[in-house]
C-alpha cells in the first residue's frame, strides 16, 4: 500500500454520471490520456453493465497502455461481474449500499445479506483475476458499528480497498475525520474517500479523510459528478500540496488545460470564480489589492499562479485606484499624470458600472483622448 495519497480520478465514471453529460469515445480517450500525462496514476473509467458501447470505450482506453491503473464500477450482481469480464482492467469497485435506508428501503434486504454478498462477490471477482475495492454506498448514513463489521468482512474476503462513499454529500470535515479514523482502526487495507459537494465540502472532507488515514481519493476534473459533483482533482492536488505539504506527483501546470478539455467535452462551463481553474481567480481590480501586488505579489497571493502556468492579471474597474490606472496605461505605452489618472478613474468607473466589464485597450485610449481634450479646452 502506497503511503502517499493516491488520486483515483473518476471523471470518466461519476463525472460522466452528471445529468446531461455523455462523453464520446474520442473524448473519453482524450481525457484518459490527458490525466495519465499529468501523472494521475489511477482512474475509474466506466460502468461495464451499461452495455457494449461502454465496454468498447473501456477496452479502447485499456488498449492505450497508459501508465495508470484502471478500475471499473460494478454492483454486486452476476450480470455486472459478467460484463466486467470483457474489460481488461486491474481493479473492480464492487458497490453495495450499507445504510439501513438503502438496505431495507431500496433493496428490501437486511444487514446479514449485505455481509454475505460481500463475501460471495469479492471472492468471485478475485477468482476472475481482478483486484477488488468494495464501495460502501451511503456510508455516511450507515450505523458506524455495522460499517466497521462491513470493513472487517471486506478485508477478510480479500479485497485490497474499501471505498467510503458520502453519497449524498452530508458530512463535514469533523464527521468525515471521525468516520475514516474509525475505519482505519478496524482494517489495514486501503481506504478511499468518495465525497460529494452538496454542501460545498467535498474538498474539505477529502482532505480530512487523508488526515484520518485514507490512502486514496476519488476526484473529478472541475468537480464534475452527480448533482453538485465530486471533489475536484485540481483542488485536492493543490490542497494536498499547500495545506499538507504532500506532492502526489501530479504536474499542476497542465490542470487548466485538462479543465478546459473536460469543460468542453461535458458541456459544463467552468464558473469564472471556480478555485484554481476559473478564468477570474487570479484577476485583481480592487485598488488596495492591485497596489499591494504591484509592490510585492506575495501581499495578496496564497500560492503562485505560475504553479498552474497562470499569472496574476489586473483589470480596471469600479474598485480600481489611480496607481492601477497609471500602470495599465504604462502597459499600453502611454504616460498618464496623477491628475489625469484621477479624472480617468471617474470615466472608468462609469464604464464598468454600465458595461459590467473592464474597458478594452481601445476604450482606454479613447478615454485618455477625451480627458486630454477636456484639459486642453479648459486651459
Ligand atoms: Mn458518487
Amino acid at each position: 500500500m502506497s503511503l502517499l495519497p493516491t488520486i483515483n480520478d473518476t471523471t470518466l465514471r461519476d463525472g460522466e454520471q452528471t445529468a446531461g453529460v455523455a462523453f464520446t469515445l474520442e473524448e473519453k480517450s482524450a481525457i484518459a490520456q490527458a490525466l495519465a500525462a499529468v501523472g494521475v496514476s489511477e482512474m475509474e473509467i466506466g460502468v461495464p453493465a451499461m452495455g457494449p458501447v461502454e465496454i468498447e470505450a473501456i477496452q479502447e482506453i485499456a488498449h492505450l497502455g497508459l501508465p495508470a491503473s484502471l478500475m471499473v464500477w460494478c454492483r454486486m450482481t452476476d450480470a455486472d461481474l459478467a460484463a466486467a469480464q470483457d474489460c481488461p482492467v486491474e481493479m473492480l469497485n464492487l458497490s453495495i449500499p450499507v445504510s439501513d435506508i438503502h438496505i431495507l428501503g431500496k433493496l428490501k434486504r437486511n444487514r446479514d445479506w449485505v455481509l454475505a454478498q460481500i463475501q460471495h462477490y469479492v471472492r468471485k471477482a478475485l477468482d476472475s483475476g481482478f483486484m477488488v475495492s468494495v464501495g460502501c454506498e451511503d456510508a455516511s448514513r450507515a450505523d458506524p458499528a455495522f460499517l466497521g463489521e462491513v470493513a472487517e468482512t471486506v478485508q477478510r474476503a480479500g479485497a485490497t480497498r474499501i471505498r467510503f462513499a458520502d453519497t449524498l454529500g452530508i458530512l463535514d470535515p469533523f464527521s468525515t475525520y471521525a468516520a475514516i479514523a474509525e475505519l482505519r482502526r478496524r482494517v489495514d487495507i486501503g481506504i478511499e474517500m468518495h465525497a460529494h459537494d452538496d454542501l460545498g465540502l467535498a474538498t474539505a472532507n477529502t482532505l480530512a479523510a487523508f488526515r484520518a488515514g485514507a490512502t486514496h481519493a476519488n476526484t473529478t476534473v472541475n468537480g464534475l459528478g452527480e448533482r453538485a459533483g465530486n471533489a475536484p482533482l485540481e483542488e485536492i492536488v493543490m490542497g494536498l500540496r499547500h495545506l499538507h505539504g504532500i506532492d502526489c506527483g501530479i504536474d499542476t501546470h497542465a490542470l487548466p488545460a485538462i479543465s478546459a478539455l473536460v469543460a468542453s467535452a461535458s458541456g459544463r462551463a467552468v464558473a469564472a470564480n471556480k478555485s484554481i481553474v476559473g478564468e477570474a481567480v487570479f484577476t485583481h481590480e480592487a485598488g488596495l489589492h492591485v497596489d499591494g501586488l504591484l509592490k510585492d505579489p506575495r501581499t495578496y497571493q496564497g500560492f503562485d499562479p505560475a504553479e498552474l502556468g497562470r499569472a496574476h492579471r489586473t483589470v480596471l474597474g469600479k474598485h480600481s485606484g489611480s496607481r492601477a490606472v497609471i500602470a495599465a496605461y504604462a502597459q499600453l505605452g502611454m504616460f498618464v499624470s496623477d491628475s489625469e489618472a484621477h479624472t480617468l478613474l471617474t470615466r472608468i468607473r462609469e464604464h464598468a458600472t454600465s458595461n459590467k466589464r473592464a474597458p478594452s485597450a481601445g476604450e482606454l485610449a479613447r478615454f485618455l483622448l477625451e480627458v486630454t481634450r477636456c484639459g486642453q479646452n479648459a486651459s
